[in-house]
């Protein structure tokens, strides 16, 4: 057969004479294989398939043999090779049926006890290697039901070898092999270090949640600290986001396996203690979840740093409003606003502010999922997930409380139960969900609580939202600041004369914004500071909700005539202090309500003059957080 390849060298030409094949082939052949790279066989296929056609005419089947005798039956089945050739300076030629595969060059390379690159592939198909099998390991293959390699029961018409199950096993091992090397940890208490470390990075800066995302060649891991997310770390390989989904799982104690096949959440309570001693307990709430390219993790960090009405950064004159209205011995205080808006926060500073009022001598019971601030001054009971809130509220209410804190309501059963205490003598503390005050008494109408209960009931109304503090280090002059305060005059405070004399007559306009640096994670974020809006039930009020008043012209009689702060407000007042940006406002800037009291005309700080007030809301980055022992609380557990 003339099977030559084009590549045709003359003998004599050959640069190297050691790479003469052992076995003597017929001296007017080409010598097989003396040019044919792993590479040039892979790309072309065909060349390589003439070169086997040679081989069969030239191979001694006793060659073949003693050749087998270096490669165990096995290791040549199993990664479908056979040795073909042994060169003089130890290396050889073996035919494979997946040369390209490094699992292959591994496992012959290491049977035949010499380094990798010492083992050259030649393609071989797959009939082809069977015949060279048969040939090369006669007693194997002529009688194999008696090997007893498979008492499972191949019977002598079934292959020998189960070809899907072989290739996932390659493609197991590739995977598990290709990472190994990549990744420096062992299992257990080594896999969970990674995890750790990674936690430890987040709290050093003060982030809510670490997002592990798995891509289709690569992944990364992304923070969010102030509300702003941000890379920690990208391109990471593939294989290495594997194990950091089980370094993940591991860590909130659930099983890695059964995330890649549905939803699965845990919470976990850490300690971190630095070196200096500093201890603080957080609260992992662990996610994991199948996606399209493998497990995304996303795990929240309650850290539960608490602070009060001015911390917070509500104004004074609300932090002195919030005050009075905890002074009714019962009826409803609802703090509503939208998710990761600081509610809880909000809701522990006023049961802390009760606790003091009257000096722990009343029972404050609270319910919760989670309990985000303990206390052990106070009955502070945990609800389960999923479980009916209502029945628990309930049966609290038998517990001879005075103040009643239910942590949040979303249903009507759960509504008419905290209803049901404020008329029953206690007063009731508790978050909703709803966007501003006005929304509040549409969302309770909703909810089966009628208008009578709301205005005999309802005491305050406290409505609030996060807002990202500019960056000290990164801020700058905003370059639209002229039209800002055109806006701020003309659409928000018209009625303002005095508000649009001072912004008019102030050359160096106090709006900012910020671009990013180190300092801020590029995020041009440093903290963030809550705005809210009030709203005192008054018995004006009272009436309204009884005659059905819609929320928003509420909201408009308690502007007018109680002086209240709206949202917009809020948010105006502290763009012209120069610690927010225009943007992360411009939605509460136009809404409909916004309009401030004309009486009042002392409210504003003169704009400029607070621009670079400390911020209320940041901490500085504890890089000590680093070296922090990290001490496990409860077991994780399936939540
Ligand atoms: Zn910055």
């Amino acid at each position: 057969m003339n099977g030559a390849p084009s590549t045709t060298i003359p003998l004599e030409e050959q640069p190297d004479s050691a790479q003469a094949p052992l076995v003597e082939s017929d001296s007017t052949q080409t010598p097989l294989f003396e040019n044919a790279s792993k590479a040039e066989i892979s790309d072309d296929v065909e060349i390589a398939i003439a070169q086997l056609t040679v081989v069969r005419d030239v191979y001694d089947d006793d060659v073949l043999r003693e050749l087998a005798t270096l490669l165990p039956y096995d290791v040549a089945k199993d990664n479908h090779s056979v040795v073909l050739e042994k060169q003089k300076d130890g290396t050889f030629f073996v035919g494979m049926c997946f040369p390209e595969s490094f699992i292959t060059h591994r496992a012959v390379a290491r049977a035949l006890k010499v380094p990798v690159a010492s083992v050259y592939p030649r393609f071989l198909n797959q009939t082809r290697f069977f015949k060279l099998l048969e040939v090369a390991y006669p007693q194997s293959m002529a009688y194999p039901e008696t090997t007893h390699r498979d008492p499972s029961g191949h019977s002598e018409h079934q292959e020998t070898v189960n070809w899907t199950k072989f290739e996932s096993d390659v493609e197991a091992k590739l995977s598990r092999e290709a990472s190994e090397p990549e990744l420096e940890i062992g299992t257990g208490t080594g896999l969970r270090s990674i995890a750790e470390q990674i936690v430890k990075a987040a709290i050093a800066k003060r982030a809510s949640d670490i997002h592990v995302v798995p891509q289709l060649t690569s992944g990364y891991i992304k923070f969010r600290t102030d509300g702003a997310m941000y890379p920690y770390c990208v391109n990471i390989p593939r294989s290495r986001m594997e194990n950091l989904a089980n370094a993940f799982c591991d860590m909130a104690g659930v099983n890695g396996y059964e995330v890649s096949q549905r939803p699965i959440g845990a919470e976990i309570n850490i300690n971190t203690k630095t070196p200096s001693g500093k201890k603080e307990r957080h609260t992992l709430r662990f996610q994991g979840m199948p996606s399209l390219h493998g497990r995304v993790i996303v795990i929240r960090i309650n850290t539960s740093v608490f602070r009060d009405f001015e911390q917070i950064g509500l104004e004074e004159t609300q932090g002195i409003q919030i005050e009075n209205s905890l002074r009714h011995r019962c009826g409803c205080v609802l703090v509503t606003g939208p998710t990761g808006s600081g509610k809880s926060n909000t809701l522990e500073a006023m049961l802390r502010a009760l606790d003091v009022m009257h000096g722990g001598r009343v029972n404050l019971i609270q319910v919760g999922n989670p309990i985000e601030f303990p206390n052990e001054h106070r009955e502070q009971l945990t609800l389960k997930t999923g479980g009916d809130w209502a029945e628990t509220f309930e049966s609290t209410l038998r517990m001879d409380p005075d103040i009643f804190s239910p942590g949040e309501f979303r249903k009507a059963a759960e509504a008419a139960v905290v209803f049901t205490a404020a008329a029953a003598g206690h007063l009731t503390l508790t978050t909703v969900h709803t966007n501003n005050v006005a929304q509040t008494f549409s969302r309770l109408d909703g909810l089966g609580i009628d208008r009578d209960k709301q205005a005999a009931l309802l005491k305050l109304i406290v409505s609030q939202q996060l807002i990202p503090l500019l960056c000290l280090r990164c801020k700058s002059p905003d370059p639209r600041r002229h039209q800002i305060a055109e806006h701020l005059i003309e659409v928000v405070f018209p009625n303002r004369q005095d508000l649009k004399a001072a912004i008019s007559n102030v050359n160096d306009l106090p709006f900012f914004h910020a671009t990013g640096c180190s300092y801020c994670n590029n995020t041009g974020v440093k903290g963030r500071t809550c705005i809210g809006e009030l709203l005192t039930v008054t018995p004006e009020i009272s009436r309204m909700l009884r005659t059905g008043v819609d929320g928003e012209d509420i909201v408009k009689h308690a502007i007018k005539y109680d002086g209240m702060i709206t949202l917009a407000e809020a948010a105006a007042r502290k763009l012209c202090r120069g610690l927010i940006s225009y943007d992360s406002v411009f939605d509460l800037l136009i809404s409909p309500v916004t309009v401030a009291p004309e009486e009042q005309t002392c409210a504003w700080e003169a704009p400029g003059e607070s621009a670079n007030q400390p911020f209320i809301d940041v901490e500085p980055i504890d890089e000590e957080i680093i070296d922090a022992e990290i001490e496990y609380t409860t077991e994780a557990a399936a939540a």
